[in-house]
């Protein structure tokens, strides 16, 4: 199959959360399995920063790279849109021209295809960035061209929460009739909400697990879509992510201080006292070393990790927290690490190198998050032997159970705090311990797998007609 992967970041050339790892590692998956795939994204600034990676100007406003085997990736480049310092906003919020900078991308997606006569079957386009190239294939002079009317889209909801609203002024922006401003078309509430163009217009959906498929048609998870994606469920299913093992391995890891694996796992103590000295922790061996890499947001469960921090802090522990996100639980962090220096160490960043490290020195690994699309980080830790304490959601849901991590039901701060006990309990039994991260580290969550039905769901789109 002919397939173009458009998303508006791609690992190892942009990232600011999961998208990324997907859009870079499926690919190369699909290219494994004989699948001949091209990557379209944005060139931004921090494309073009990371200078050991080989990136070809083509010509003006296009460039080019090369993942996998042979995967092209082409770099929708324009100065004004895309050399920015971030993706897609500053501190001040959102960029104010986001409606211009992706529809712009999303046409330009479609444009160039043509341009390259990439004539491809299956067109997968993932969350708001790129939602909006099914609704273009379905209009304008695309919907007309014998080029693009065997092209089938495949749209894929990595977070509901995120979904390109504009004001309604901004519409004839987006070159559409404004028959496409409806409640049955792009119209939210007198918005424009390209994720709903995504849904409304793609032509097959899914998202990023199982349940979170399913979670996604109530109103305590849907944001306002479950009406819409009801109506579209046949439509509609879920694959977990993969996980990248080329990056994500204990046993190959460059950057962490011992390598170490389900059968030779002693370097995991030289992980954990490496990061227990970056920590300024005492070094102490028998103290379970707690582990989160997050955005610190009220998704990935920091509501009732800030509620229940204080207490935590208390018990027989030591906590490593890397991640940005509200300034309120940066604050809220700040005075625990005052209160409890040798307990609990921030580091308000984006980090690779540590993160690989506190995944590899952590015993157990914290991620409750409210909702969870599918969620990484457990996936990771499994692997790196450090047990997930997570809230049954969406792909955690769908990852993590008794035999493998600790997992609650009811989401509260005082259910957290039970669990979070009852790990610390379990570490006291090492061979109850040993069993667990036995069971953890031997997961398989390989993208081959995943990949494998990401293709039955492109046949599927093709028998649509
Ligand atoms: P998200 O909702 O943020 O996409 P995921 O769990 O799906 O959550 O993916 C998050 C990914 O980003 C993981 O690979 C995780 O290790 C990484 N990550 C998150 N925060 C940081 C950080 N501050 N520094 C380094 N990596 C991070």
């Amino acid at each position: 199959m002919k397939i173009v992967m458009c998303a508006s970041e791609v690992v190892p050339f942009a990232k600011t959360g999961g998208l990324a790892d997907v859009a870079g590692a499926l690919p190369i998956a699909l290219e494994k399995a004989g699948h001949e795939v091209i990557v379209i994204m944005p060139g931004y600034k921090a494309v073009y920063a990371k200078t050991a990676l080989l990136i070809k100007n083509v010509r003006p406003g296009l460039s080019s790279a090369a993942i996998g085997k042979a995967v092209k990736v082409y770099f929708i480049d324009h100065d004004f849109y895309f050399n920015r310092d971030a993706l897609y906003g500053d501190k001040a919020g959102d960029y104010i021209d986001n409606i211009d900078r992706f529809s712009f991308f999303c046409r330009r997606t479609l444009d160039l295809l043509k341009e390259i006569d990439f004539k491809a079957d299956i067109i997968h386009c993932h969350d708001w960035q790129s939602a909006m190239v099914p609704v273009y294939l379905k209009s304008m002079t695309y919907s007309t061209d014998p080029f693009y009317k065997t092209m089938r889209t495949v749209f894929t909801i990595h977070n509901i929460g995120y979904q390109g609203l504009f004001n309604k002024n901004e519409f004839p922006k987006l070159g559409l009739a404004w028959n496409f401003f409806g409640v049955e078309s792009l119209e939210y509430y007198e918005q424009v909400n390209f994720l709903k163009g995504g849904i409304v217009f793609s032509d097959v959906i899914n998202t990023v697990s199982d349940t979170y498929s399913k979670e996604i048609r109530t109103s305590e998870f849907g944001f306002g879509m479950e009406g819409i994606l009801d109506k579209r469920k046949d439509s509609l299913f879920g694959i977990i992510n993969g996980l990248d093992y080329s990056i994500w391995d204990p046993a190959a890891d460059n950057f962490i201080a011992a390598k170490f694996s389900a059968k030779d796992p002693a370097g995991k103590s030289v992980c954990k006292e490496d990061l227990q000295k970056i920590c300024k922790f005492p070094l102490k061996k028998n103290v379970p070393l707690v582990g989160v890499v997050s955005r610190l947001a009220q998704q990935k469960g920091f509501d009732i990790v800030a509620e229940g921090i204080d207490k935590m802090c208390k018990m027989d522990l030591q906590m490593v927290i890397l991640g940005t996100g509200d300034e309120k639980y940066h604050k809220i962090m700040e005075s625990m690490v005052k209160k409890y220096p040798k307990v609990i160490s921030l580091h308000l960043k984006f980090d690779d190198t540590l993160a690989h490290k506190i995944y590899a020195g952590s015993d157990i690994f914290l991620m409750p998050s409210r909702y969870e699309p599918c969620g990484l980080g457990q996936m990771i830790s499994m692997k790196y032997g450090a047990l997930p304490l997570v809230f049954k959601t969406g792909g955690l849901a769908d990852t993590v159970d008794a035999s493998n991590g600790f997992i609650f039901d009811k989401y509260s701060s005082e259910e957290l705090l039970k669990t979070v006990k009852k790990a610390l309990q379990a570490y006291q039994s090492p061979e109850k311990w040993k069993k667990l991260v036995d069971k953890a580290i031997k997961c398989d969550f390989s993208w081959l797998v995943s990949a494998k039905k990401y293709v039955q769901l492109y046949e599927n789109a093709r028998n649509r007609s």
